[in-house]
Parts: structure tokens; sequence; C-alpha cells
């Protein structure tokens, strides 16, 4: 029997809905929960999902305030920028969208975010809390496939989990929340240095794939019965495509579908859910600020 195809778009929609009456409360108080959303450049993919987060804010009540900077904006400018929205009483959480300009330096820019409006969860001190098991905000993506993981109906704890791709943003701290009690997963985290990717994949209950490398899991890769997670997104030339590209995940779909029991699309999967995950933590900073 082929997998059942989870439907990220909907599970966002139910917590984007139960956010939005939390935010009309918040409202009600005089408090309008604000992301700063800044943007240095004109990256398409970046352009397009900055405006798929502020779409989102707007349809749950919430405030963005949009800051495109040009791509000559200079390192020291932005930190300032970020002092100045760390201090703003209005603002209740900072993102800046990734990547950055070569010429400015993330790790800097990241580190100068205030903990405390960190929604995107990649400051040092968040990634630590996390570490830790420690109150903070959680990273969207990786906390979106746990949130998906667990609307499923079966048993995260004790499955063999592997995670493909162990960048700051989603491998490590997905591979990080997937062994924390609450889910109690076995984690393998591989990597371009993995020998035998394909028989570790096989392994897996549960296969994870974000390595940005289209088709990389193939039908073979997935144990029968496994929940797959695609969290790659990745632009394929398709010129009969009206953009001339086409969204394409890192698993090869139509082999997948025939062995997984979940699995996720793209679009439609994991990245409604690092949406629906961001417009969390924004509200959670204003909640806590007030
Ligand atoms: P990244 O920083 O480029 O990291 C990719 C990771 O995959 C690296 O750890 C790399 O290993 C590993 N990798 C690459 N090719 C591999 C291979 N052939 N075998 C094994 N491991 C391999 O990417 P990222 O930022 O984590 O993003 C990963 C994907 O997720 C991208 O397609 C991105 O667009 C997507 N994404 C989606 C969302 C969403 O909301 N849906 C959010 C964020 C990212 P090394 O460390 O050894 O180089």
């Amino acid at each position: 029997m082929p997998a059942i195809v989870i439907d990220g778009k909907a599970i966002a929609k139910k917590i984007r809905d139960d956010l939005a009456i939390r935010a009309a409360i918040l409202r009600k108080k005089g408090v309008f929960p604000c992301l700063a959303v800044v943007l240095a450049g004109e990256d398409p993919a970046s352009l397009s999902y900055v405006g798929a987060k502020e779409k989102a804010l707007a349809e749950a009540g919430m405030e963005s305030r949009d800051i495109r900077l040009p791509r000559s904006t200079g390192e020291g400018e932005l930190l300032s920028l970020i002092d100045q929205l760390n201090r703003d009483p209005a603002v209740h959480g900072v993102l800046v969208q990734l990547p950055l300009p070569q010429h400015i330096e993330e790790d800097k820019v990241i580190a100068a975010i205030d903990p405390a409006r960190d929604v995107d969860g990649f400051h040092p001190f968040s990634v630590g809390s996390m570490v830790l098991g420690r109150p903070g905000f959680l990273p969207c993506t990786p906390h979106g496939v746990v949130t998906l993981l667990r609307d499923l109906p079966i048993p995260l704890d004790g499955a063999r989990a592997v995670v493909v791709g162990r960048s700051n943003i989603v491998g490590k701290p997905l591979a990080n929340l997937l062994c924390r009690r609450d889910v109690n997963a076995t984690v393998t985290l591989c990597h371009t240095g993995t020998r035998n990717l394909e028989s570790i994949c096989r392994e897996a209950d549960i296969l994870i794939a974000a390595a940005g490398k289209p088709g990389l899991i193939t039908g073979s890769m997935v144990k029968k019965g496994a929940v797959v997670i695609d969290v790659g997104v990745n632009r394929v030339e398709d010129p009969s495509a009206k953009k001339g590209y086409r969204l394409r995940g890192d698993v090869d779909f139509d082999p997948a579908v025939e062995r997984a029991a979940y699995i996720t699309p793209v679009p439609g999967g994991v990245g409604p859910m690092t949406i629906a995950m961001l417009l969390q933590n924004v509200l959670i900073a204003a909640e806590q600020r007030t």
C-alpha cells in the first residue's frame, strides 16, 4: 500500500488558527505581537520566504516590520539596526533572513540579537538552552519536524531515527530534539563523511532528509513502513514550469511513497510547519513580555 502523504499545510493551519486566538487575546490587552524581519539584498528565494512569513503573521493577527536593506549594507550598519530593534518595546521578535551578503559575518549578526527576541532560535544562548533542555526558543524547522512526527499515530519512543544533514539550523538541532527524553528516539546523524549512507538509512523507522540534494534519498534507502520526512527544498530547472523551475525535495518521492508508511511532500510538508513554529515563537515572545 502506498504511504499516507502527510498534509503539513493542514497541520500547520490548525496551529496557526490556535495562535490567532491567542494573538487576539493579546491585542485586547493592547499588545500587538510584532516580528521585525530584516532582509539584506534581493535573493529571490529569501524574498519569497520573507513574503510567506509576513503573510502568515498578518493572517494570524500579528504584525511584521518589514526592513529591506541594500546588498551593500555594511556589517556595522546591520549590527546597529539590530541593537535598535532589541531596544524597541513594540518589537517582540527579530529575524534576520539568511543567507546574508558575503561581506557580513552571519555569526556576529545572530549573536547580536537579544535572546529574548531570538524567534529563529539560532543565537548561541538559544542553542545552549535547547541542548541543556532549558526553556528557550527552539529553531523553527527542527521544531516543526518534531511537531509533525508527534501528530502521527506512531510511537516515537525507542524508534530508530536517521537524520541526513548536520547543519546548525536543521540537522544538528533536529538530532538533538529527537533524542530528548520526551521524544526518546535513537538517533544517527549522517553527513558527507558518512560511510554506507544507504544501509544506515534503510535501518531508519524515521528517516529525515535535510541535505539540500534533490533525489539523494532513493526508494531503496527507505525501509518498508518507515516515516519519511523530507526537509529539502531544491529548485530544479523545468522549462515546462511557469517559473522555469520546480521545487523538489531530497527524497525521490515516487519510489519512496511505495515503501514508506508516511511521507511528507515538497512543497506542502515541512515548509508550512516551519512558518507555524515561527509564528508560535513570536507569540510566545509577546506573551512573555506582557
Ligand atoms: P546545508 O547547510 O547545506 O547542510 C546540508 C547538510 O547535508 C550538510 O551537513 C551536508 O554534509 C549534508 N549533505 C549534503 N550532501 C550530502 C550527501 N550526499 N550525503 C550525506 N550528507 C550530505 O543545508 P540546510 O540549511 O541544513 O538545508 C538543507 C535542506 O533543507 C535545503 O534543501 C534547504 O533548502 C532545506 N530547508 C528547508 C526548510 C523548510 O522550512 N522546509 C528550512 C531550512 C532548510 P556536510 O556537513 O558533510 O557538508
